[in-house]
């Protein structure tokens, strides 16, 4: 154990950001990452708890009593195998993930959680840069053909656990380059697109085959992936857009997040656009939806030189801290001030958005309301009221859609091979992870709706677990 009382002589502090007026210029990553002499000391002060909760809180079950230990003693190596033992993208997590961990972590209770996502970080970074992480093709092929469809977190973490497995694994990916929404809806100043590509690299080398610009059920016919795969994973993620059908929606200049978002990394990227540019450049925008994507466009109004960002929410402005209905362990429902957040802009809540009013086909303004809810005396449920006189107006250029996704797109791939939907929508799987289709499994957001990376590459592995079962009859590798 690294210090037992390290959690009473060292505060947590958190990794360094780069100043606001420097990284609003450019969208490299904000966050600085930490010195190993910081994340030894903050590795130790982790109790190495009897009872880790930060294991429960963890969707991949990570070790993270074990590799803080390890860390703290300065046995990076070993701290390395633990992390990559349950995680096939640290490096991403690493960076991204909302740390359900730390929620749960022991030290939360009364002081502040282990630093646990920049302490997994700093483990991963330490690897590559002394040449821990080097290919491993596995030793021998199955002779069985796995198609992946969608290489977001679930579909690349469930194609390199099967492709260590031995079997075949093609990838099928319709965008034109791998990694989903890593690739395509978080920005740049949150997950730079080279730390995807070095992952990318070495599974290509392990043997994993990548096919980009192919929409499968387009394309390439469900016919043909029956035809030419023992089984097939879809990871098509859940992103059908939650849309604001109110008056006024058809005036140019409304936009969803995710075309926005996309737009932006591809424009990072030097990428060709097609259709219409949305750049915020110079103009007033609102985005409605108070949730991470919206934070996220936040962040990208400001590099692209909005006159003004503001951000409303339906919802009441959540609380600072935990309430009784929210205990520890649990993932609390706070408020949450992202880096984008500090950067500027302001933050509205319990406005419902009634009108898009425009000018010439262009939007002008938003028609906003302030909103109060009380529990319906009968169900408990709680109940939207507009309250009367409340009525004003926020000038906009641009009007960015960040309400949320329903499902899985179901046109093409779901609806050709005939696949069961659950109440929402989603993909129906066994506890197995098969559809209604034998052979055909689900993860991902396509199987429990738009979630997190985290989730996602959970989901992933522990369907390439059962593919791996339903192809050999058993599996050695890990369930999680
Ligand atoms: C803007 C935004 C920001 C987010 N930020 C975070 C964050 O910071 N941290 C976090 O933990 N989570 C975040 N999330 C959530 C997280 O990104 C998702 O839960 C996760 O990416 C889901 O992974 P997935 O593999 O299931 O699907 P996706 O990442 O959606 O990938 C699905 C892929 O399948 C492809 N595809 C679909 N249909 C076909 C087809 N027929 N043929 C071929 N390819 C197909 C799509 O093009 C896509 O590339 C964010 C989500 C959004 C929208
Ligand atoms: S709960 Fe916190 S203090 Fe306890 S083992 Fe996990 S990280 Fe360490």
């Amino acid at each position: 154990m690294g210090d037992p009382k390290g959690f009473l002589k060292i505060k947590r502090q958190n990794c360094s950001y780069r100043s606001i007026d420097e990284r609003v210029k450019d969208f490299h990553e904000v966050a600085i990452l930490p010195e190993n002499e910081h994340s030894q000391e903050q590795s130790s002060r982790c109790m190495d708890c009897g009872t880790p909760f930060c294991h429960w809180g963890c969707p991949l079950g990570n070790y993270i009593p074990e590799w803080n230990q390890f860390i703290a003693e300065g046995l990076w190596e070993k701290a390395f195998t633990l992390l990559v033992a349950t995680n096939n993208m640290p490096e991403i997590t690493g960076r991204i993930c909302p740390a359900l961990c730390e929620y749960a972590c022991v030290l939360g209770i009364n002081d502040e959680a282990v630093t646990i996502r920049e302490n997994e970080l700093a483990i991963i970074e330490y690897a590559f840069k002394h040449g821990f992480i080097k290919p491993f093709p596995p030793q021998k092929r199955s002779g069985k053909n796995v198609a992946v469809i969608g290489s977001g977190p679930s579909g690349l973490a469930c194609a390199a656990q099967l492709n260590r497995a031995g079997h075949k694994v093609v990838v099928f990916e319709k965008a034109d380059k791998i990694g989903g929404i890593l690739r395509y809806g978080i920005p740049y100043f949150k997950l730079e697109k080279w730390v995807i590509d070095r992952r990318l690299d070495i599974w290509k080398k392990e043997g994993i085959e990548f096919r980009v610009n192919v929409d499968v059920g387009g394309d390439y016919p469900a016919s043909e992936l029956l035809k030419n795969f023992d089984a097939v994973c879809l990871a098509s993620g859940s992103r059908v857009p939650r849309d604001l059908n109110i008056k006024g929606r058809n005036l140019k200049g409304i936009h969803f997040a995710l075309d926005y978002l996309t737009q932006s990394n591809k424009r990072v990227a030097h990428d060709s656009i097609n259709g219409e540019i949305i750049d915020a450049k110079g103009g007033k925008v609102v985005i409605i939806g108070g949730g991470d994507t919206g934070s996220d466009c936040v962040g990208t109004a400001h590099r692209q030189g909005a006159s003004s960002v503001v951000q409303i929410e339906v919802l009441p402005k959540p609380p600072e801290h935990r309430t009784e209905s929210m205990p520890w362990p649990t993932y609390p429902f706070i408020l949450k001030t992202t880096s984008s957040h500090q950067e500027g802009g302001e933050r509205y809540w319990s406005v419902l958005t009634k009108e898009f009013i425009g000018e010439g086909g262009r939007l002008k303004k938003l028609n906003c309301v302030k909103v109060e809810f009380s529990p319906n005396k009968e169900n408990g449920r709680l109940e939207m009221k507009e309250i009367p006189g409340s009525e004003f107006e926020i000038e906009a250029d641009l009007a960015i859609l960040a309400v949320g996704f329903l499902h899985p797109e179901h046109k093409g791939l779901i609806s050709d091979l005939g696949l069961k939907l659950d109440k929402r929508g989603n993909i129906e799987t066994d506890g197995n992870f098969m559809s209604s289709r034998p052979g055909i499994f689900a993860a991902g957001d396509a199987r429990t709706g738009q979630s997190l990376v985290v989730k996602a590459i959970s989901e992933g592995r522990r369907a390439a677990y059962h593919i791996d079962t339903y192809l050999m009859g058993k599996s050695w590798l890990p369930i999680i």
